[in-house]
């Protein structure tokens, strides 16, 4: 059978208060040969944790920014939404996930919630926090648009995934990664120093991109590399 991959539910409280994920996941991991389960947040988490258990893979997506609180910071003026039933939800289920050691695919958001789950700390604002004058990492280009630069790590899973140590990618982002956590390095980069991927050096398939290969695959079909390897890894 094909493997379940768990994809974590945005939060959202508008007229309705609702879970929700983005139809571009589900279609990437059914592309992929996996069959997306949609996890909410639970009020009980032995059930949360029951959930976990019958993942065979985890993919975090994008979303709002986090609370700087979890690692140890006051927010600035420029950090954006937060959501602490979203950050709750996705930090528990990212380290559940790290402790089954099952393969982890984080996007955009899900990049930084790895990181931090797994110790390491973010820059609430690219604009304000890193030195340096930084390239545009909010495109107002369509989605599916590669509007800058990455340089990949040789030897990396994303220069496996992609087969290239170099490309283009879509960036919907004002934070991004500061200190890396423990155990995992940093696997490509933007021209300014900004962190795009990462990756374990310790577990089989625990990945981070800080972009948006789900709206990619489509119109640039290399993208569809990054979910089918992910996939492959879940069937192990
Ligand atoms: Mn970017």
């Amino acid at each position: 059978m094909e493997p379940v991959i768990g994809i974590t539910c945005g939060h959202e409280v508008a007229s309705h208060e609702r879970f929700y994920v983005n139809r571009s996941y589900i279609k990437s991991i059914e592309m992929a040969g996996g069959i997306p389960l949609i996890i909410p947040a639970l009020e009980d988490k032995a059930r949360l944790t029951y959930l976990v258990e019958q993942l065979d893979g985890l993919l975090l997506p994008g979303g709002y920014d986090i609370d700087p609180q979890l690692f140890g910071e006051e927010p600035i003026p420029e950090l954006g939404l937060v959501d602490p039933i979203w950050d709750e939800l996705e930090i528990s289920v990212a380290q559940m996930a790290l402790g089954r050691q099952i393969p982890i695919l984080g996007i955009c958001r899900g990049i930084q919630v790895l990181n931090v789950a797994a110790g390491g700390t973010l820059f609430q604002d690219i604009s304000t926090q890193v030195k340096g004058r930084t390239i545009q990492h909010q495109q107002s280009a369509p989605r599916w648009y590669p509007s800058h630069e990455i340089t990949i790590e040789p030897d990396s899973i994303v220069e496996r995934m992609l087969g290239t140590a170099r490309t283009r990618v879509n960036s919907f982002h004002h934070q991004a990664i500061k200190a890396v956590a423990p155990d995992f390095r940093v696997t490509a980069k933007s021209r300014d120093g900004v962190i795009e991927a990462i990756e374990s050096k310790v577990l089989d398939f625990v990945v981070g991109v800080q972009w948006h290969p789900e709206t990619m695959w489509e119109e640039y079909p290399v993208f569809r590399g990054i979910f089918r390897e992910f996939v492959k890894s879940c069937r192990k």
